[in-house]
Order: structure tokens, then sequence, then C-alpha cells
């Protein structure tokens, strides 16, 4: 296989780079190196900041009340909404309202409007 070339061009940057191989090799490495670190900087920035808000606001959460977690995780495998509101007996049931996070299976079936009430404590969830 023949790889000569004839241009003039070509051949006066082969031989530059012949010549000053080490110089070539520097100015090559020196731009990976900048753009790696470019790269890198943002992926990192995006990383912490999405660390912070994702995993920071899980954290706390379940810190702050594994109980419940664990309450509502169970329910949501066991328990089947069926029927209408426990409190307002209009609305379908569509929510899970534990009234004691230690009996996780022991639910009201709530509709949306009448679930957001008790936990603004507008009405009371545990009878
Ligand atoms: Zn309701
Ligand atoms: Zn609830």
């Amino acid at each position: 296989m023949k790889t000569e070339s004839k241009d003039p061009y070509y051949e006066n940057k082969k031989r530059w780079r012949l010549e000053h191989k080490e110089l070539d090799y520097e100015i090559k490495k020196r731009w990976r190196l900048k753009h790696k670190e470019l790269d890198y900087k943002s992926k990192k920035r995006w990383a912490n900041k999405n660390r912070e808000t994702r995993n920071g606001f899980q954290k706390k959460y379940a810190e702050y009340n594994p109980e419940k977690i664990e309450a509502q995780s169970l329910a949501n495998r066991k328990v089947k909404i069926k029927g209408f509101c426990e409190i307002c007996k209009v609305n379908k049931a569509t929510e899970k309202h534990h009234p004691d996070y230690a009996k996780p299976l022991e639910v009201m079936f709530l509709c949306l409007s009448c679930h957001k009430k008790i936990h603004k404590g507008v009405i009371d969830g545990k009878e």
C-alpha cells in the first residue's frame, strides 16, 4: 500500500510534525487536558447539584419519618383501594390514609380532597 503524497502542503506539515514531534504532542496533550477538565468540571457541577436536591431531600424525609415510609410502602403493596371515600362517602376513594403508622395495614380510603383536609387538620382522620 502506497501512502506517499505529493501534496506540498501535506509534505510540509508532515516534515514539521517530524521535526517538532514533542511540540506537536505537547499541543495536543494540552488541548485534551484543557477540554477534559472543562468536561469534568461541568459534569461534577451537575452531579453535585443533583445530589443535593434529590438525595438530600429523600434522606431528610426518610430520617424524619421512617415509620411513615414503611407504612406507606407496605400499604401500597398489600392494600387495594376500593369503594367510596370514608369521610364524604360521595367521591370515589383514590387515596390511602394512615391514621396510625404503627398499623401499616389499617388504612382509610379517601378521596383526594378529604385526604388533603385531614393533613391540613381541617377534619380529624382519627375519628
Ligand atoms: Zn372524600
Ligand atoms: Zn394521609
